[in-house]
């Protein structure tokens, strides 16, 4: 049975703090192993020391009005429990606090993080850019401000698990018995229930809602990139601090342009004619607007010009990468009768020139691999 821990300090049953403090100080006084060297008194003054531990404990004070023995089933570590009389009995046997308790979760709990993705185009990772977005989130409950109770209630301590947050069940096995835990499927682990929540979030402290937030995304951002905006992500169970909330940036393909890290890559294409005698093109770079690039007589299919800090702004530094312009030579497919002639004139002044060169020497097939068939691939693919 359990102890009589209200007869051992000689008060009632309905004993405030301070009656139960003061039975205890006068009781001590008299059985203090200091003041009375008596067995008989050691023992007496571990049992109302044991007595004032419970019942200064509101916890300890409950189990025992409950019927329960809160000292007992610590003792006991788990083991031993006989007599499923009372409530208390039952109460100990499952919830007992044994050695392993982890204690009850925190009712209030910070916030997860969010994802958000963006796409983007060329431009805007190139300037920057605000955009505004609507995110579906929890935000802090505002008629109980987080505290997920009606009015001026207030949590109490769950029935269930005796305010520990997890129950411990006694299962026998091969190896004795063992005592495992789990969190109280009542109060979810926190150890308090809500017995009269909000009426707007019923008790979670907060409530989904869609948020329109502006987002700022800085120049020179890259696909695949995330930009992290502290604290507004969900805001927790319980009205816990809110969690961040990260936009990944997806880079939209460019018509264009090719990225490769801060540079650009573009495909600048130049009738046979004019390679040969020399032109001018213009470029309608990224930030700057047209820009006039010089091809010179002669130029040979694959060649590249570079436009020194014509690229995309780094991230952090803002100092522009290149533009490297890729030419491609495009040789007449459609030709008219006089066309015709004058390249066999053209054909005629220059026999003998044409020749076979070795892959080293060839120029168009020097640059005809790699990254310009890659760009060419990229264009045409689409
Ligand atoms: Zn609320
Ligand atoms: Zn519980």
């Amino acid at each position: 049975m359990a102890r009589d821990y209200y007869g051992l300090l000689g008060v009632s049953k309905g004993a405030s703090d301070s009656e139960i403090k003061r039975a205890y100080r006068k009781l001590a006084r008299e059985l203090h192993p200091d003041v009375n060297p008596d067995e008989g008194a050691q023992a007496r003054f571990q049992e109302i020391s044991a007595a004032y531990e419970v019942l200064s404990d509101p916890e300890k004070r409950r189990i025992v009005d409950l019927g329960g023995d809160p000292l007992e089933s610590a003792a006991a570590g788990g083991g031993g429990f006989s007599g499923f009389g009372g409530l208390g009995d039952v109460f100990e046997a499952f919830f007992g606090g044994g050695a392993t308790s982890r204690g009850p979760v925190g009712r209030v709990r910070p916030g997860s993080d969010s994802l958000l993705r963006m796409r983007l185009d060329l431009e805007e990772c190139a300037t920057g850019v605000t955009k505004q977005v609507t995110v579906d989130t929890a935000i802090l409950c505002d008629l109980c401000h987080g505290k997920g109770t009606h009015g001026d209630s207030s949590p109490v301590t769950c029935d269930t698990c005796g305010g520990r947050g997890e129950i411990q069940t006694v299962q026998r096995s091969l190896l004795g018995q063992v005592m495992t835990s789990r969190p109280c499927p009542v109060c979810g682990g926190v150890g308090e229930v809500i017995p009269n929540p909000c009426n707007r979030c019923s008790g979670d402290g907060r409530v989904r809602a869609r948020r329109e937030i502006s987002v700022k995304i800085p120049a020179g951002v890259g696909d695949g990139m995330r930009v992290r905006l502290a604290a507004q992500g969900e805001v927790g169970p319980g009205g816990g601090p809110a969690g961040d909330l990260y936009v990944e940036v997806h880079e939209k393909p460019h018509p264009v342009f090719v990225r490769d890290g801060d540079d650009l890559h573009c495909t600048v294409s130049v009738p046979m004619v004019d390679a040969a005698l020399g032109t001018t093109v213009t470029v309608d770079a990224i930030l700057d607007g047209p820009i006039e690039l010089t091809i010179p007589a002669g130029t040979q299919p694959g060649a590249v010009t570079t436009l020194r800090g014509h690229g995309m702004p780094h991230l952090r530094s803002g100092v522009r990468g290149d533009l490297h312009a890729h030419i491609d030579v495009v040789v007449p497919s459609r030709l008219d009768h006089e066309d015709i002639e004058l390249l066999r004139a053209f054909k005629e002044r220059t026999k003998g020139t044409a020749e076979v060169r070795s892959a080293q020497n060839g120029n168009a097939s020097a640059h005809g691999g790699g990254l310009f068939s890659r760009l060419r691939e990229t264009f045409t693919g689409r």
